[in-house]
């Protein structure tokens, strides 16, 4: 029986696999998915007011700033009904995040289940990320290597792009503020006993097998 009403965080440093795995346990879990960099990205290339705040962040591999992602998501978050689950990938991102959220979720009684932190070490992280390209249309990453051309999505057939932040010269940049902004949060939800540690190298399947037996969901069909 799937308990649909787990709320998790994902969080892990870029090139992890986050948005990998949060689709995977969002179908197995049965529960919403909130994704962050999706979202700013959906804005980014829709040019709407919002994507054009943040563009220049995301470029250039920064955080956007607390004063405009803490409010929007805390409404999405707290928009859903209280009784459902739900998975965040990529927020919240720094102390401050996690604190706003942490008072949004209990004024209502509410509070996050487990966080799950996915672990590779950062010479994986930096060949990952500089091979991965994303789908134009359903943001599925995919890894293209040299002299590959022309490959398209193999989830949806979409056409494959490099994001503006998986460039050499962002990829630094990127790591250093995940050192240093969103790292604390290891010890934020280590104090408070949410922490599962799950090592994420090897293949998608066995990485998605690990986090749910941390969960203690074994029973759950691995993908
Ligand atoms: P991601 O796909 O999760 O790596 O996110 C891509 C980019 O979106 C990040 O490099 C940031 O510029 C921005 N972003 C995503 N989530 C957050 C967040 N919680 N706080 C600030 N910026 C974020």
């Amino acid at each position: 029986m799937v308990d649909s009403s787990i709320r998790l965080l994902l969080f892990g440093p870029p090139g992890a696999g986050k948005g990998t795995q949060a689709k995977l346990l969002t179908e197995q879990l049965k529960v919403l998915q909130i994704s962050s960099g999706d979202l700013f990205r959906y804005n980014l290339e829709h040019g709407t007011p919002l994507g054009q705040r943040a563009a220049a962040y995301m470029n250039q591999g920064l955080l956007v700033p607390d004063e405009i992602t803490i409010d929007l998501f805390l409404n999405k978050i707290l928009g859903i009904p209280k009784d459902e689950g739900f998975l965040l990938d990529g927020f919240p991102r720094t102390i401050e995040q996690a604190n706003a959220l942490e008072g949004a979720l209990a004024a209502g009684s509410r509070q996050l289940d487990k966080v799950v932190f996915i672990n590779v070490p950062e010479d994986e992280l930096i060949r990952r990320l500089g091979s991965r390209f994303t789908c134009r249309d359903c943001q599925t990453p995919h890894t293209v290597t040299d002299g590959e051309a022309g490959v398209t999505c193999n989830s949806c057939g979409g056409e494959l792009y490099q994001r503006d932040d998986d460039r050499p010269e962002s990829i630094r940049q990127r790591l250093q503020v995940y050192q240093s902004k969103t790292l604390p949060l290891l010890d934020f939800y280590g104090r408070r006993e949410m922490l599962l540690d799950i090592p994420g190298t090897g293949s998608i399947q066995c990485v998605n097998r690990r986090v749910l037996s941390a969960l203690g969901l074994d029973n759950l069909s691995p993908i």
